[in-house]
């Protein structure tokens, strides 16, 4: 038996003082419009991946379009690695008003979903990991290979338009919700979405002076990077729960995946941060380069960043995977 690992909550949400807990889910089932409008957002970017091909050979893409994607991804990946999912997750820092407003904002460009939303069903995700209550575990159909195909599958993606089960933010964000920042921020999803997409069109417009210019950073910046984002994010919840090293011993079966390092920003030392979900450095182990680690590294130089929780060498040495 390995230790449960820290529940992936902080201090203030613990034991409500009602007798009977907040339910954790919705009273209220996703209704179809909103299982629908999410499959859109999933599979347009993804059409557009497929389209990406044809279009860039010897045509459609330009400089200007791959340096304002690579802006866009960067900025945008950092909103989910180190704001929603380091900071707001997991409080392993803590934000200056300025910084905690960018980091929510930056995430939101990600078009995976408002900040509250995200972080209950993250929170759930770290509760139940990979049992039941787990809204993407790639194990949920069994262990055999069309079990695990269909698992991963459901895991990836389809968890967010095929579930109608709603995580509730009462019980797993009261922190959130009481932060009115955060909460006018999450109220702004819709517009941050417009912005994500309109933003890339409206520079390579500028750049180019040209209506096509504005067309393809819409169609690199916008939609290509969005699908490639979303794509890396989502492997986090299916391939690093499936493949991978075990360095670290936990009760799931998260993953440390090497090759999804670098375009993860550093979350796919998935196994780690399972085994330690606070810490604000999850490649830990010589030569696991963690890209958002070394961002909320600037921020704590800069003094934007507080209390970093940075690792425990004890800590981990009696958690490491004896081999
Ligand atoms: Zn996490
Ligand atoms: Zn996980």
């Amino acid at each position: 038996m390995t230790a449960a690992p820290e529940l992936p909550i902080t201090e203030s949400q613990r034991p409500t003082r009602k007798r009977e807990p907040t339910p954790e889910y919705e009273p209220e089932p996703r209704g179809k419009a909103e299982r629908y409008t999410v499959f859109a957002f999933v599979f347009v970017p993804l059409l557009a991946v497929a389209a990406a091909v044809p279009l860039a050979w010897g045509w459609g893409l330009s400089w200007t379009d791959i340096v304002i994607a690579t802006v866009f991804y960067v900025i945008s990946g950092l909103g989910i690695t180190v704001g929603f999912h380091r900071h707001f997750t997991h409080g392993s820092f803590r934000a200056n008003r300025p910084l905690r407003i960018a980091l929510a904002v930056a995430g939101s460009l990600a078009i995976e979903g408002s900040v509250i939303k995200w972080v209950a069903d993250h929170r759930r995700h770290h509760k139940y990991s990979d049992a039941e209550g787990d809204p993407h575990s790639p194990w949920r159909f069994g262990d055999d290979w069309k079990s695990v195909a269909k698992g991963l599958y459901y895991a990836h993606m389809a968890w967010m338009y095929l579930d109608e089960k709603k995580t509730s933010p009462r019980r797993f964000t009261p922190d959130l919700l009481r932060d009115k920042d955060v909460v006018l921020i999450d109220k702004l999803f819709v517009p941050l979405v417009f912005v994500s997409l309109g933003a890339p069109a409206l520079i390579g417009g500028l750049v180019t002076m040209s209506w096509w210019g504005a067309f393809t950073a819409f169609f690199w910046a916008g939609l290509v990077r969005v699908a490639l984002l979303h794509h890396v994010t989502w492997s986090v919840n299916s391939i690093c729960h499936t493949v991978g090293e075990e360095n670290f011993e936990v009760r799931d079966r998260s993953r440390n995946v090497w090759w999804l390092a670098i375009p993860s920003l550093g979350e796919s030392w998935h196994n780690l941060h399972h085994a330690d979900p606070t810490c604000a450095r999850h490649g830990v182990l010589k030569g696991q380069i963690d890209i958002s680690a070394r961002v909320i590294w600037i921020f704590e130089k800069l003094g934007w960043a507080t209390k970093v929780r940075w690792p425990n060498t004890e800590r981990l040495a009696a958690k490491r995977v004896k081999v």
